[in-house]
């Protein structure tokens, strides 16, 4: 329907299913419905849950935040990663992809709202500020056992961009395309959750992230 909206093809957009908060059996079903693309945010739930599924034909994405300490496990899994926002992680994306005998497809998570605000008010959404983006690629592209595939954001609560999702959107489209000059491989654009994935497919993302409209509310956490 968003694609329609918006005068695409259908096949332009790949559905990724975010699958947190709900147990292996569900993301067994959505396998059996024909879902390829599964996500998780939490490491300590993504690889029980990757284990049990490991029959299954599925591309996992991780999308929650990512400390080192986590990396080997994600990289145990995961096929890509789309939470990549400083160096460090590079470097450690790298050594454990190396030694998992893996290659990570590594998205750069972009804060759009990084250049406003006080970076307290950001929360703990993660993502570099747009100027970082080269930098983090060249390390991708330069780096063992990982690529830069593309970019992420979510839409900024705070900011220029608070409540504007499409022009958020517009401008991670101006960063990738900024990106694809220096990277060509590196096409993927991935914006969009429940709440905003016709906005993100007309500005032009290839991957939407969505969980709550194809799952159904989540309960609340602790
Ligand atoms: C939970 C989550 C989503 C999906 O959110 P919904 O509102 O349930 O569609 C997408 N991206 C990230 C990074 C998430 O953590």
């Amino acid at each position: 329907m968003a694609c329609a909206a918006a005068g695409r093809p259908r096949e332009d957009v790949t559905l990724i299913v975010v699958t947190k908060t709900y147990p292996a059996s569900d993301v067994r079903l959505l396998a059996e419905l024909g879902v390829r693309h599964v996500a998780e945010n939490r490491d300590q739930d993504a690889a029980p849950k990757a284990a049990e599924c490991a029959d299954l034909p599925l591309t996992w994405h991780f999308v929650g935040q990512l400390q080192t300490n986590k990396v080997r496990s994600v990289a145990s899994y995961a096929d890509f990663v789309h939470s990549v926002d400083r160096a460090r992680l590079v470097t450690a994306l790298s050594a454990a992809a190396v030694k998992a005998g893996r290659t990570l497809d590594c998205l750069i998570q972009v804060a759009l709202d990084a250049e406003s605000g006080e970076p307290g008010q950001r929360g703990e959404r993660g993502g570099v500020a747009p100027d970082g983006v080269t930098e983090l690629a060249d390390a991708l592209a330069a780096a063992e056992g990982v690529r830069p595939a593309g970019l992420m954001t979510v839409a900024p609560l705070v900011g220029t961009y608070a409540g504007r999702p499409r022009a958020a959107f517009e401008r991670l489209m101006e960063i990738s395309t900024g990106l694809r000059a220096a990277h060509p491989a590196a096409n993927m654009v991935s914006a969009g959750m429940s709440a905003d994935l016709d906005d993100a497919v007309a500005a032009g993302a290839t991957h939407v992230r969505v969980g709550s409209a194809v799952l159904g509310v989540r309960p609340r956490l602790g």
